[in-house]
């Protein structure tokens, strides 16, 4: 992370002592600006500047005095991540390498379609859920990200690419829910008209099946969302070995909270299903699927695995896929294939992980 503030002459605390602004909501950032003897109408001010101007700098916020301006600069950073790389597809996806203040690194995936600028955010520097199929569970676990490194990611492509992003899904490295607070502040900064200003409809969160923390979140007041959950099997057999989470909390535990947030949020969450050639794509799969998820509003995302190296899986067939797909279509679900995409530059489903240079 690269502390972008102007430079202030002697009697500046270190930065470790003044607050990071980046990842703070507006109630947050309000009572910051009060705590420091400033009007509470800073507080939106500075959120303004920061989401919606991207500013990392005190001195370009022409608005705010410049008692108050060198106030801000004595107690506050404005932390900006730093690219370190970035790849290009030949479909048009883009993947940045983004270093954080402690040199580790984070890839961030944006997905570029007619109408729509999807950014795939990362919620941990590596995971710790194991999923077999990942590469990122290949990292293991070595720390949370800040709100302010989530929310960084967004405006950090929006100031190289030049343009908005529309729509963010935490599905990049990391499991969200396992760093629930600083995900669900993410959550608020991105929805918040007065700060990014994404609609909630575009947000979506993803978990692999925490489900303890989807109650929370369904319970969580004033964050919108949209949910998705990583199911990926039929049977809890599979799922214990695709992906070590379901041992803990099993596949009916997890139908049972997808069911609570349609119910209680009174919204469609997602079904992701990564589609692994002979291991979950069986014409009995799909049936067993449309039998869990019939008392569940939800669409229903197929996913055909992208070959990982070192994982001891393989893509569906073609033919696996369709009639998968025809399947669920016959019993009435949305059910949609998405197409991989940047796997030309490793940027697809189960393929982000950390990297230097
Ligand atoms: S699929 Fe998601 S939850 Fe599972 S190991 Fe990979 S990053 Fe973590």
């Amino acid at each position: 992370m690269n502390l972008a503030i102007s430079e202030i002459d002697g009697g500046v605390p270190p930065a470790a002592a003044r607050t990071e602004l980046l990842g703070l909501t507006r109630d947050e950032l309000t009572a910051f600006a009060v705590a420091h003897g400033m009007r509470p109408f800073r507080g939106q001010q500075l959120g303004e500047w920061l989401y919606r101007h991207g500013a990392s700098d005190f001195a370009t916020m022409t608005n705010i005095n410049g008692v108050d301006r060198a106030r801000l600069a004595e107690v506050a950073t404005i932390s900006a991540l730093t690219v370190r790389r970035e790849e290009r597809s030949s479909d048009g996806t883009r993947k940045f390498l983004f270093a954080l203040a402690d040199h580790r690194t984070v890839e961030t995936v944006l997905i570029p379609e007619e109408e729509r600028r999807t950014l795939c955010l990362s919620t941990q520097v590596g995971c710790a859920m194991g999923c077999g199929f990942c590469l990122t569970a290949q990292q293991g676990l070595e720390r949370h990200l800040t709100a302010g490194e989530i929310v960084g990611q967004l405006l950090a492509v929006q100031r190289l690419t030049g343009e908005r992003v529309t729509n963010a899904v935490f599905m990049g490295m990391g499991e969200p829910l396992h760093n629930f607070e600083q995900v669900v502040r993410a959550v608020q900064v991105l929805t918040d008209d007065r700060a990014i200003g994404l609609s909630a409809r575009r947000v979506t969160v993803s978990t692999s099946g925490l489900v303890p923390r989807i109650h929370d979140l369904i319970a969580a007041k004033g964050v919108r969302f949209a949910l998705a959950v990583s199911l990926n099997a039929t049977t809890d057999a599979v799922r214990d070995a695709l992906m070590p989470v379901n041992r803990r909390y099993p596949i009916r535990d997890l139908i049972s909270a997808l069911e609570a947030y349609s119910r209680e949020r009174r919204d469609m969450g997602f079904v992701e299903y990564v589609l692994l050639g002979g291991v979950n794509d069986t014409v009995a799969d799909a049936h067993r699927l449309a039998t869990l998820l019939r008392r569940v509003r939800c669409k229903i995302n197929l996913i055909p695995y992208n070959a990982v190296a070192s994982a001891p899986y393989a893509p569906p067939a073609a033919e696996a896929v369709e009639s998968f797909r025809q399947i669920l279509l016959a019993q009435g679900y949305s059910v949609f294939v998405r197409k991989p995409r940047g796997q030309d530059i490793r940027a697809a489903c189960g393929q982000l992980r950390q990297a230097t240079g």
